[in-house]
């Protein structure tokens, strides 16, 4: 690092002292030392954010600070877990400590809002590269799994898919704020929904590849089961209905990425709250097929995607 500054002294200002429920020891040492809760079992997930990759390389510090915390909450409220400690790996090709307090900014309001600890890390100097490690707790055997989807179950969503994505080809297109680009920049875990899903949904998974791929991962865990999906039902909001053609939107629902939405599956037994929309069953038939709003079958599938729609698993 810079010859000013270097990593103790960067640590030292931004990350020790910090402190939370169950840390007996935080950054300092050369380990962190935990107290997990009697009865509840461990969730553990890692997300790395390469610049340039996983976001664009004049996305603001403060930004990429919220979304490397972002997408792995979001991995802990997919298993219906309550988050509790962080680690984080930072390859930085400068000591650039406004870079740094932005960043901080940014990972730290969301750990505050989630109540998530950071207890430890590592610094290096490097290409721009964000490595953030998550550890959640849940009630043991409560765990919200990719593979316990049958036929007959809902298929859910509580928000609106593809906003992201839209909101990603808007900066790209210029734009630096509007509800879209806000989707893009500022995920919001849906870890309250992951918490009541617990004893509820038959399966879960959280939508970063885009929703087609994701629901694959949940129909291949589950046994090899198909889906049957109604664009009709598919959430929409004014601002994506306001953005690019027809067929963009569909391919941003239905194929873009980065949304960080709780895309679930409920026994038919259940009522749904008006919140979550039913966008389609499970269904024993390999595949996932997708009607438009007159029963017909789609066949221009978002590009790339339309493997799903004959069943091939070769995605799984
Ligand atoms: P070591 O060489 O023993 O791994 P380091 O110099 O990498 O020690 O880190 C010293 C302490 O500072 C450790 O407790 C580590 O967890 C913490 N730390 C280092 N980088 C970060 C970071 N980016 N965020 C939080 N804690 C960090
Ligand atoms: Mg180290």
């Amino acid at each position: 690092m810079d010859a000013g500054v270097n990593e103790f002294e960067l640590i030292r200002r931004f990350f020790r002292g910090r402190t939370g429920p169950g840390v007996l020891l935080g950054p300092g040492d050369d380990g962190a030392l935990l107290l997990p809760t009697p009865g509840m079992q461990l969730v553990m997930t890692m997300d790395t954010l390469l610049s340039g990759r996983h976001f664009p390389e004049d996305l603001p510090a403060a930004d990429i600070g919220w979304r490397s915390l972002a997408v792995n909450l979001s991995d802990l409220a997919a298993m219906g877990a309550e988050p509790r400690w962080c680690l984080l790996s930072l390859s930085l090709p400068q000591a650039d400590e406004t870079w740094l307090a932005s960043f901080c900014k940014g990972f730290f309001a969301l750990a505050e809002q989630a109540g998530i600890t950071l207890v430890g890390g590592d610094m290096v100097r490097g290409p721009l590269s964000i490595t953030v490690q998550a550890t959640g707790e849940v009630p043991a055997g409560k765990a919200l799994l990719r593979s316990g989807a049958r036929p007959g179950d809902r298929i859910c969503l509580a928000g609106v898919p593809g906003e992201a994505a839209a909101g990603l080809q808007c900066w790209q297109a210029g734009e630096r704020s509007g509800a879209l680009v806000d989707a893009f920049c500022r995920p919001q875990p849906q870890l309250q929904l992951g918490r009541r899903l617990r004893g509820l949904a038959s399966a879960c998974i959280d939508i970063s590849d885009g929703l087609l791929a994701d629901l694959g991962h949940v129909l291949a865990e589950s046994g090899g089961l198909g889906a049957g999906l109604q664009l009709a039902r598919m959430p929409t909001s004014a601002a994506l209905a306001g953005w690019g053609s027809a067929a963009q939107q569909r391919a941003a629902q239905l194929a873009g990425g980065d949304d960080y939405l709780l895309l679930f599956t409920v026994p038919p037994v259940f009522n749904l709250p008006s919140q979550w929309r039913e966008i389609g069953r499970v269904e024993a038939r390999k595949g996932i097929r997708v009607t438009d709003a007159d029963g017909q079958l789609l066949t221009d599938l978002p590009h790339g995607w339309d493997h799903f729609a004959r069943g091939d698993s070769s995605h799984a």
